[in-house]
């Protein structure tokens, strides 16, 4: 991409020398591989908490439409940070982030919640409601998007029909196990068709074999063109992984991985 180009995709983040050369980094790359725009994009990110910690510096990256990439690093390397900068749970103190064609950074508080009904969002414990029925757990966000009983009905079965829980949708997820409370919660996660699927230590709290079922999930949901971004510290997914790692250190990207791109 020309720097004039750069200038109208991010007009104040990337200066440009007066010879015209790009100053101040790697050069951002809005238009990913097969020509369109990437479904992650993070220019010269920082996120300073209110207390002064620094979680993240100067984070530049992108993840392409469909691509599977893990964000690793140790605890307190800011991956959470990062993941919350994506849902707009936390906004970033300088720096520009698009996410879905979204320039979060104009999106208007009012229009956050319609922002993240195209994200998908599995957390390590879950947090799925106790006193709701398996069924409940992965409707409620169409039930709050306000969606025809009927095609609930249709979505909650094709989700929970993904990660195999068919038959117990008229569970509490008290009598469920740790692996199926995951896959229930994964299955909340993309009742809505993301194209964005997030996931933060997904696998923290779960023994290796159920662990790895989880992550075969990832990749199926992957497969089939849904974009995920995994965050992990166990080092066992990565040294399997067929996707792109991201690594942070201290709350810089010591690694993109834009070396092993799938
Ligand atoms: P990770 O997910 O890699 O463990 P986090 O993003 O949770 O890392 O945290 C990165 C750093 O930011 C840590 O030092 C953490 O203590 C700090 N931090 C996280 N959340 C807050 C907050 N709300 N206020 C102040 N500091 C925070």
């Amino acid at each position: 991409m020309r720097p004039n180009s750069w200038r109208r995709y991010c007009p104040n983040r990337w200066a440009t020398s007066g010879s015209g050369e790009h100053v101040g980094g790697a050069p951002p790359r809005r238009i990913g591989r097969r020509g369109v725009p990437g479904m992650i994009h993070f220019s010269q990110v920082y996120k300073r908490y209110p207390n002064g910690h620094e979680a993240l510096k100067r984070v530049t990256f992108q993840v392409e439409r469909h691509e599977m990439v893990f964000l690793t690093g140790h605890s307190g390397a800011g991956k959470s940070t990062l993941l919350k900068l994506i849902t707009m749970v936390e906004r970033p103190t300088r720096g520009q982030l698009i996410v879905n064609d979204q320039n979060l950074s104009r999106l208007p508080v009012r229009r956050i919640a319609h922002f993240r009904r195209k994200l998908g969002i599995v957390f390590q414990d879950h947090k799925l409601l106790a006193d709701r029925t398996v069924f409940d757990n992965v409707g409620l966000p169409l039930v709050v998007a306000g969606v025809d009983h009927r095609e609930v009905g249709r979505r909650v079965r094709a989700a929970l029909d993904k990660v195999g829980l068919l038959r117990k949708e008229k569970l509490y997820p008290i009598t469920l196990s740790g692996g199926e409370q995951q896959r229930v919660g994964i299955a909340r996660a993309v009742v809505n068709r993301p194209a964005l699927l997030l996931a933060d230590e997904p696998t923290g709290n779960l023994d290796p074999g159920l662990a790895d079922e989880i992550m075969r999930l990832f990749y199926e949901f992957n497969l089939h063109q849904v974009t995920v971004l995994v965050a992990t510290h166990d080092p066992r997914h990565l040294t399997s992984a067929t996707g792109r790692v991201l690594e942070l250190r201290g709350g810089e990207l010591v690694r993109s991985g834009e070396e092993n791109r799938v």
